[in-house]
């Protein structure tokens, strides 16, 4: 269905061909002319759609490499007169938009800082008024759906038609084993919000490291994503920025090589009569969940009158602790993880208690 809309959209850049996903690649930062064009040379038989660069490098501390700037643009320009690849950098600003511009950029992007700050979108929005080249907005750095969508939002209302988003993860105070957290169900709602729009995962700002991209862009294809952007570089180690997350073109050719393509759908009808079968049946189990639920609720509101007249508090901590353990040991008994059985005992705890205390439940 997705790949229909976008057919049938005017999107005509962002095309998924043959079911493969549209492939971005290309090194974090343009360092040199040379380094620019082996990267781009090696990446030709990869059947990379985009070749990506950052110019303008937005560094989250002060002194260090924050990119070649202008003078890198010729450099792009010679990678695409000299094998054909089309060129996508990031913008920041309309000075940095004029200027990709004037030298035949072919698709823009903005990035993470960027989009989580309207005033820098709008500019950018501003300035690309009446030019119709694509663009790709990055999500928030912060967990933030409405500013994803909202920095969408001033690119269609500046009139760009060929839109896509890039899902890169979310900065998290803890350290986890992304580098930044992917909250997969935010892309997600960004799907089910803006189906139109071709959605591509960044597996590399996402991890952050090397060991994990194969596995994070394997769960955006089975998610359904249409594309994916992932920096490459001739020497990874050596490189001036995010040198932990690079891979060379021969080590990307070997990651895209593992990855096994998805269709959002098929009209065998063998696969689609089992698929409806079994689906009738998790049909009926949420049903009874959801009656199991409203029984549940039942129940706790009938005890939450019970502690009203005997001016007992809502929460009972020790005994909240206790069906906790005992459902998550439960839970592990039935193949369900901890993480899960507590998601789930959370909210509907949360409602109850809600509930007894007589307050509105969410929406
Ligand atoms: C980048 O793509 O190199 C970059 C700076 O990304 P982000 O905006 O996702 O941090
Ligand atoms: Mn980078």
């Amino acid at each position: 269905m997705i790949l229909n809309q976008i057919e049938a959209s005017p999107t005509t850049m962002f095309l998924k061909k043959d079911n493969r996903p549209f492939l971005i690649a290309g090194p974090c930062s343009a360092e040199t002319e040379e380094q620019v064009m082996t990267i781009a040379r090696d990446l030709v038989d990869a059947d990379v759609d985009l070749f990506r660069a950052g110019i303008w490098k937005p560094r989250t501390r002060p002194g260090v490499f924050e990119g070649r700037g202008s003078v890198a643009l010729p450099w792009l320009k010679r990678v695409k007169e000299e094998t054909g690849l089309r060129t996508t950098v990031e913008v920041a600003n309309a000075k940095q938009v004029d200027k990709a511009l004037a030298f035949g950029i072919d698709v823009l992007w903005i990035g993470a800082r960027s989009s989580a700050n309207p005033f820098s979108v709008q500019e950018i929005a501003d300035a690309l008024k009446g030019v119709d080249i694509p663009v790709m907005v990055k999500n928030p750095t912060n967990p933030d759906l409405e500013l994803w969508i909202g920095a969408i939002e001033r690119m269609q209302a500046a009139g760009i038609k060929q839109i896509a988003a890039i899902h890169r993860g979310f900065s998290t105070y803890a350290k986890t084993m992304f580098r930044n957290e992917p909250y997969w169900e935010i892309p997600i709602e960004l799907r089910r919000r803006m189906p139109q729009i071709p959605l591509f995962c960044d597996n590399s700002h996402i991890c952050g490291n090397r060991s994990e991209l194969l596995n994070v862009a394997q769960y955006a294809l089975d998610l359904n994503y249409d594309g994916l952007m992932t920096e490459t570089h001739c020497d990874p180690d050596h490189a001036l920025s995010d040198a932990m997350q690079q891979i060379t073109p021969a080590t990307y050719k070997l990651l895209i090589d593992k990855l096994d393509f998805k269709r959002e759908m098929t009209d065998d009808s063998d696969f689609i009569e089992y698929m409806d079968s079994i689906r009738l049946q998790i049909d009926g189990i949420d049903l009874e969940v959801l009656n199991l639920l409203s029984q549940r609720m039942k129940l706790s509101e009938e005890i939450g009158l019970h502690k009203k007249h005997n001016k007992i508090s809502v929460l009972q901590v020790r005994r909240w602790n206790e069906i906790l353990e005992k459902a998550k040991m439960m839970g592990r008994e039935r193949g369900l993880s901890e993480g899960f059985i507590s998601n789930y005992l959370s909210a509907v705890h949360q409602e109850s208690i809600k509930r007894q205390a007589g307050l509105k439940s969410e929406e």
